[in-house]
């Protein structure tokens, strides 16, 4: 089965200046962004963090931004994460299944990598000044996965970060042809691994183009991942990766289930319920362009509910 056909066409208008300026500026779109965003500001997304912390769940946070060409701009998403934390370490919440219930997800892109000069030393002194705080807060650190361009660069920092703060995690992406071997070089002792399918527009040289191919390669990296002595962290909402993840006779102290904020809300309280540690990414901020584009590349229902609306305004 290929994907969905319009999705290379959204993926390219999540990189562009001028739609992301009309769709931005169109009043209807807020309320579809909402479903997805919790927020523009550190007081939304403590809301709803306090919601989904008080119906058993973990959460990661992810101020967003990306593709950050402006050193000020890093050095600002750098001290917004440091108020985040701080906020967080105050909510004083038990952990769940051994699991820290907090955590942040950051873009190494927000955080310099795509700088002209030094981007990668900028990015990896971000990154660690974010996780000195984060590990004094009790809060752990998720670094995200971005386009195929960045993935040398992220898993390099990764590694030096790791040095000082073995507890950071990463994310690795499904349809990469690589990725496989990724997951069997990160899948040690203590490593926490993030494996989701993948959400840029990437050419056939380096990823799996049709959804069959991506599942498939999803699931002989999750066989990877849960035969291995790390952390693996399930992000999906696919029903069959939910099943497959169950027939591992893990304890629920060693795995996690991962979703977006706004997607299969029900089933993540199930499987909260369940006992398994649940952890819902919720992102928050003004910049939200490319994130919200990016669900709707995934899904032709969220698209047509969003031009649906935008047609009845
Ligand atoms: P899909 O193939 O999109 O969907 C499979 C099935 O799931 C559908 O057929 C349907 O049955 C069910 N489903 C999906 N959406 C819905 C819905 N709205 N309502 C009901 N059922 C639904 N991508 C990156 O590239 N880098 C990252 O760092 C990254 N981090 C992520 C973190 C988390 C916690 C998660 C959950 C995803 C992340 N992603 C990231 C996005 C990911 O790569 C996928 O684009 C996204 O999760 C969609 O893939 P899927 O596995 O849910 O399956």
């Amino acid at each position: 089965v290929l994907a969905n056909p319009l999705r290379p066409a959204i993926l390219a208008a999540a990189k562009s200046g001028l739609l992301e300026r009309s769709i931005t500026k169109a009043p209807v779109t807020r309320r579809i962004v909402d479903r997805f965003v919790a927020g523009d500001n550190r007081e939304d997304v403590l809301d709803v963090a306090r919601r989904l912390v008080g119906s058993g769940r973990a959460i990661s946070i992810d101020f967003l931004g990306e593709d950050t060409t402006d050193r000020a701009q890093a050095d600002a998403t750098v001290q917004e994460y440091l108020s985040l934390i701080g906020d967080l370490g105050a909510l004083d919440v038990a952990p769940i299944n051994g699991a820290a219930p907090l955590e942040v997800s950051m873009k190494l892109s927000a955080l310099g990598q795509a700088l002209p000069h030094d981007g990668d030393r900028i990015a990896l002194d971000n990154a660690s000044t974010v996780c000195a705080a984060a590990e004094d807060a009790g809060v752990w650190v998720t670094i995200d996965a971005e386009d195929h361009t960045t993935t040398d660069s992220t898993l390099a920092i990764l590694a030096t970060v790791r040095k000082d703060f073995p507890w950071v995690g990463a994310v690795l992406q499904a349809y990469l042809h690589r990725t496989e071997d990724d997951c069997r070089e990160l899948c040690g002792q203590g490593s926490r691994i993030r494996l989701c399918k993948g959400a840029y527009r990437e050419p056939e040289s380096v990823a799996f183009q049709s959804n069959s191919d991506v599942d498939a390669s999803y699931l002989r990296c999750l066989e990877i991942l849960m035969t291995g002595d790390g952390y693996p962290m399930v992000a999906s909402h696919d029903p069959a990766i939910v099943a497959a993840t169950g027939t591992y006779s893990r304890d629920a102290t060693a795995v996690e289930y991962q979703m977006l904020y706004g997607i299969r809300d029900l089933e993540q309280v199930r499987l909260a319920e369940t006992g398994a540690t649940m952890r819902v990414y919720v992102p928050y901020g003004t910049a939200w362009y490319g994130y919200f584009m990016r669900r709707l590349a995934e899904r032709p229902s969220n698209l047509t509910f969003f031009l649906r609306s935008l047609a009845t305004k």
